[in-house]
C-alpha cells in the first residue's frame, strides 16, 4: 500500500501529466499558447501563484523566468530564500498555466479571463490539495484575488497577510477570504499547522507600482512578513 508522501507523489506526476496535455483554453475559443507552466515536487511547503506565464517562461518552462523573475527572487533573497535552491525545493504556479499571448493595446501580456480563470481552477485547487502549502505567495492582481476581495486596492493589501488556522484548511483548497483572518504583523503564537497566506504585487517591468516609495515601504513591510514566517516556521 502506498505511503501518504508516495500518495502525494503519484497525484502530482498525474496532475502534471494532465496539464502538460491540456488544451481546454483552446477547445472554449480562447486563444492561449499550450503549454502548461508550472514547476516543483511534492513536499514542498512554499507555493507562489502569479498570474500567468509569458512567453519566455513558456520557452524555458520555468515559471518566472525573465525580468518578473529577477525581481520576485530579488524579493525572496531579501526574505532568506535563495534563488537555485528555492526553485529546487518550493512549488511555483500560476493562476492560469498557459501563456495568453499579448493584450490587444500591445502593453503586456493579456490578462486571463474569468471564463479561462475558471477553466484552470480545479488544477489550482488541486496543487494546493497535494502541496498543503504552509506559505502561500500571491503574485499579482489576478492571485492575490484568490483569497482578497476584488474592492481592495493594493496599497490596502501589501504589507498584509491572512492566516488560515487548521480548522480552516480541512479542505485544502479552501482560500476564501472568511476563512482567514488578515494582520499586518507575523503572529508566532499562531498555530504552525494552519496557513500564511502573502501577497506580493506583480513584479514585471510593465507595472510602475513597486517603483513609488510609498509603494517599496508596503513592499518592505511584506518582505519582512515573509521572513518572520520563514524563520519561524523553518521554510
Ligand atoms: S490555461 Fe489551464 S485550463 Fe487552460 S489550457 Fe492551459 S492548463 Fe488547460
Amino acid at each position: 500500500m502506498l505511503d501518504c508522501v508516495a500518495m502525494d507523489v503519484k497525484a502530482l506526476a498525474d496532475l502534471h501529466e494532465e496539464l502538460r496535455v491540456c488544451r481546454l483554453c483552446l477547445v472554449k475559443g480562447f486563444a492561449i499558447v499550450p503549454g502548461a507552466v508550472f514547476r516543483g515536487k511534492a513536499g514542498a511547503r512554499v507555493m507562489v501563484v502569479g498570474q500567468a506565464p509569458g512567453v519566455t517562461e513558456v520557452e524555458a518552462k520555468r515559471p518566472f523566468n525573465a525580468g518578473s523573475g529577477r525581481r520576485l527572487f530579488q524579493w525572496l533573497e531579501a526574505a532568506g530564500w535563495q534563488e537555485e535552491q528555492f526553485r529546487a525545493e518550493q512549488y511555483m504556479t500560476a493562476v492560469t498555466k498557459c501563456y495568453p499571448g499579448r493584450s490587444k493595446n500591445g502593453k503586456g501580456d493579456r490578462v486571463p479571463s474569468r471564463a479561462e480563470q475558471r477553466l484552470c481552477r480545479p488544477f489550482l485547487d488541486r496543487e494546493l490539495a497535494i502541496i498543503r502549502p504552509k506559505l502561500l505567495i500571491l503574485v499579482g492582481r489576478l492571485a492575490i484575488q484568490l483569497v482578497y476581495p476584488a474592492r481592495l486596492r493594493l496599497d490596502e493589501i501589501i504589507g498584509t497577510a491572512v492566516y488560515f488556522p487548521p480548522a480552516s484548511l480541512a479542505n485544502p483548497a479552501n482560500l476564501t477570504w472568511e476563512a482567514g483572518e488578515c494582520l499586518t504583523r507575523f503572529e508566532p503564537e499562531r498555530s504552525p499547522n494552519g496557513r500564511w497566506v502573502v501577497p506580493l504585487p506583480h513584479p514585471s517591468g510593465a507595472s510602475l507600482w513597486p517603483n513609488k516609495p510609498q509603494n517599496q515601504v508596503l513592499i518592505t513591510h511584506a518582505i519582512d512578513l515573509l521572513r518572520q514566517i520563514r524563520e519561524a516556521w523553518g521554510l
